[in-house]
């Protein structure tokens, strides 16, 4: 697999000061200033957040509110990259002790593609964590970053041992796909404490628990089914350690960190680099047949990636991360986040613009939810401002899968209403005002009852 790069700096980047949930970063730097490759450019004090570098050498044009690929507006610093490498020195950190290794991930600015800083999976608050798993089965070997797939499962490995190091687990496991032969075989019989190493399927009853003992070895390498879906962690977690992750809860609930391939290379990057997470790819799709992995740096506006991907005709609809639970953007202009993992495409007459229409009670959306959710119900009172009673039936649960919007033939919005009433719920719900009802015409009169 080829990854690209762009052939031209942007005319701008745009870094957003908030790349993850939790605090947004405080700019550290002005109109007027110029900036390095590397150089840090916002923080934060709180916990909750992780640290925004710049990704280019350049002139600071504008600290103002931008365009979000999450839909919303965000603090962003603009900067106008100069033809140059110059970048602040980047020093290898191999000897970092277990208490640093944490706030070192803060400050290099790893975060999860789920939108999580790094450092508060494997240190959560009054939590503790005994097992780190990296959940490589959304992301093809290369992940982008790797020049073969042997560099792969190296500097995974490696990571992963830095991951357990920094949540102060015993145990840890690295969780591939079982269709993706390239990285299995990438894996297999590599080196774990002087033992070769074989990468074993997930089936059934043997969790990772049982290869744990059956290995004599605390690090193993799974294979398991493609599990789609970012908000997919606790079905992961009970299918990989067989934990039940409560209503409500995470992962790190039940003393597991769930990482991805890309925080695992860029915390590798960063201990032997020095190099913090400033860059990333994202693969391009639509349009055409073809899907290309361009790597990016983190600002790049979208349209110039498109302009790499090679696209001149008219776009009808540009979605963030998958068309199935993506957000559809509003100008081109957005900016590549941390968080972004793909840009779709679509063609004008690929564009569903159909108007939702009343429900009509088919029980599709609840027959298809892989959590036993009753999507109908929660989009009517997500519609009403009905936050407590979406907290009721269980709305955290919803893993996005978007499962449900595919298949109602009313057309309705029922995975964006979801998000925002566990938007609401996670922003002190009670202190929500009521969302505005829309014009979907959810109402079937019922009223959700
Ligand atoms: S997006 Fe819809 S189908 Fe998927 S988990 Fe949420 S409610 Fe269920
Ligand atoms: S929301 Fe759509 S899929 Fe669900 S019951 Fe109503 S019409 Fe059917």
């Amino acid at each position: 697999m080829e990854i690209k790069t762009l052939d031209k700096l942007p005319e701008k980047i745009i870094i957003p000061l908030r790349q993850h949930r939790g605090a947004v970063c405080e700019p550290l730097v002005k109109k007027g200033d110029r900036v390095l490759i590397g150089q840090k450019i916002g923080e934060s004090k709180e916990y909750y957040s992780s640290a925004v570098h710049s990704s280019v050498c350049g002139e600071v044009i504008a600290v103002e509110e931008s365009a979000h690929p999450d839909g919303n507006k965000a603090m962003s610093v603009v900067i106008q990259p100069e033809d140059s490498n110059e970048s602040v020195p980047f020093t290898p950190c191999k000897d970092l002790k277990p208490e640093k290794l944490a706030e070192f991930i803060k400050e290099s600015g790893i975060v999860e593609h789920y939108g999580v800083p790094t450092h508060t999976v494997l240190k959560p608050k009054g939590k503790k964590i005994d097992t780190v798993l990296i959940n490589a089965t959304s992301s093809e070997w290369i992940g982008g970053t790797f020049k073969t797939p042997k560099e792969y499962a190296s500097q995974v490995m490696d990571a992963l041992k830095l991951l357990m190091k920094a949540a102060g687990a015993k145990k840890g496991a690295i969780v591939l796909r079982d269709d993706d032969k390239e990285s299995i075989d990438a894996f297999e019989g590599i080196e774990v404490d002087k033992k070769k190493l074989r990468v074993a399927p997930l089936v059934g009853s043997r969790k990772v628990g049982y290869y744990y003992r059956e290995q004599n070895s605390d690090i193993v390498v799974l294979s398991q089914k493609r599990i789609y879906g970012k908000r997919i962690l606790n079905f992961f977690t009970y299918n990989v350690t067989g934990r039940k992750v409560k209503i409500g809860c995470d992962p790190t609930d039940v003393g597991v960190a769930v990482c991805g391939i890309k925080s695992a290379k860029a915390l590798y990057d960063a201990v032997n680099e020095g190099k913090p997470f400033f860059d990333t790819v994202v693969s391009v799709e639509g349009v055409s047949d073809k899907m290309e992995y361009i790597s990016v740096k983190i600002g790049t506006p979208f349209k110039d990636v498109i302009d790499h991907y090679g696209h001149t005709g008219d776009i009808g609809k540009i979605i963030a991360n998958g068309v199935r639970s993506g957000v559809a953007q509003y100008t081109d202009q957005v900016p590549v986040t941390k968080g972004t993992t793909r840009i779709s495409l679509q063609k004008p007459e690929e564009v569903i613009r159909d108007e939702s229409m009343e429900c009509i009670h088919c029980a599709r959306c609840v027959d298809v939810c892989p959590v036993e959710l009753i999507p109908a119900r929660l989009a009517v009172m997500a519609d009403q401002g009905r936050f407590d009673e979406c907290r009721q039936i269980h709305v955290e649960n919803c893993i996005e899968c978007g499962d449900c919007a595919a298949v109602c033939p009313s057309k309705i919005y029922i995975l964006q209403l979801i998000r925002y009433a566990k938007d609401a719920i996670e922003m002190a719900y009670s202190d929500m005002p009521a969302k505005e009802s829309s014009n979907l015409k959810l109402g079937c009169g019922c009223g959700g009852e």
